[in-house]
C-alpha cells in the first residue's frame, strides 16, 4: 500500500504486497484476498492521494519492525507479516508483548529462508508469539520450535517450518471436503512436536 512513514527509517519501495494479498473489508472499500486491487496500475497505487483511510493507516510488521532486515520486505522474502495484538495471544505469549503471524505469499522457498527462519527463531526464544499461515488455518508455531530453540538447532527449526508450511497448504486445499482434517492436521503437528527428530 506504498507509503513513507516519517517516523520509520524505511519506506515501502517497490513492494505491494499487501495490496495483493490481504482482505480489505471496511465500509468504504473492501478487496477480496489474493487479488491485486483494482487501483494497483504497474505496481502502483492508481489513487494515491486519495486512497483509503485503511490504506492510509495500514503497517505490515516488516515497516513496523526496524530491526528487522531489508531483505525481509515481503515483495524480497515471499513472507507478509502481520502484527498480532498481544491480548488475543495466549497467556504464556503476551508479556514479550505483540506476535507476529507470517503469511507466507513465497512458497516453500520463502519459509527456508535463512534470513526469515533466522527471525523466527529468535522471535521464538524471546517467547514472541508467531504463527504460520498459507491462507487458512494458522498454526502457532512456538510449540513446535521451542524443542529446537533450547538445543540451538537452527537447523530443525528450518525443517519443522518446512513442515508445518506443507501441513497448511494440504489442509488449506482439502478444507471444506471432510471435517476431520483439521482434526488430522492437529495430530500431525503434535506428532512433530513429541518426535521432532522424526521429520
Ligand atoms: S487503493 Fe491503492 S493502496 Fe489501497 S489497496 Fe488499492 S492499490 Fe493498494
Ligand atoms: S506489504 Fe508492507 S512493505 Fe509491502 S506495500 Fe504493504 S505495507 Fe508496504
Amino acid at each position: 500500500m506504498k507509503r513513507r512513514v516519517s517516523s520509520l527509517a524505511r519506506t515501502c519501495g517497490e513492494c505491494h504486497a499487501c495490496c495483493v494479498e490481504l482482505t480489505i473489508d471496511t465500509p468504504e472499500f473492501k478487496k477480496d484476498p489474493l487479488i491485486p486491487c483494482a487501483h494497483l496500475k504497474g505496481g502502483r497505487c492508481g489513487i494515491y492521494n486519495t486512497r483509503f483511510k485503511i490504506c492510509r493507516e495500514f503497517l505490515c510488521g516488516w515497516m513496523l519492525s526496524p530491526e528487522l532486515k531489508d531483505s525481509l520486505r515481503p515483495d524480497l522474502s515471499g513472507i507478509l507479516m502481520l502484527a498480532v495484538a498481544q491480548a488475543s495471544l495466549p497467556q504464556a505469549y503476551r508479556p514479550a508483548g505483540n506476535g507476529m503471524q507470517f503469511l507466507v505469499i513465497g512458497g516453500e522457498a520463502a519459509i527456508t529462508g535463512a534470513d526469515f527462519a533466522d527471525y523466527v527463531f529468535e522471535q521464538v526464544s524471546r517467547r514472541v508469539g508467531v504463527y504460520l499461515t498459507a491462507t487458512i488455518p494458522r498454526a502457532m508455531l512456538n510449540p513446535y520450535l521451542e524443542p529446537f530453540v533450547a538445543a540451538n538447532d537452527r537447523e530443525g527449526a528450518r525443517r519443522v517450518l518446512r513442515e508445518v508450511y506443507r501441513l497448511l497448504m494440504a489442509s488449506g486445499k482439502k478444507k471444506g471436503f471432510l471435517g476431520l482434517l483439521p482434526h488430522l492436521y492437529r495430530i500431525q503437528l503434535e506428532k512433530m512436536r513429541i518426535k521432532p527428530n522424526r521429520l
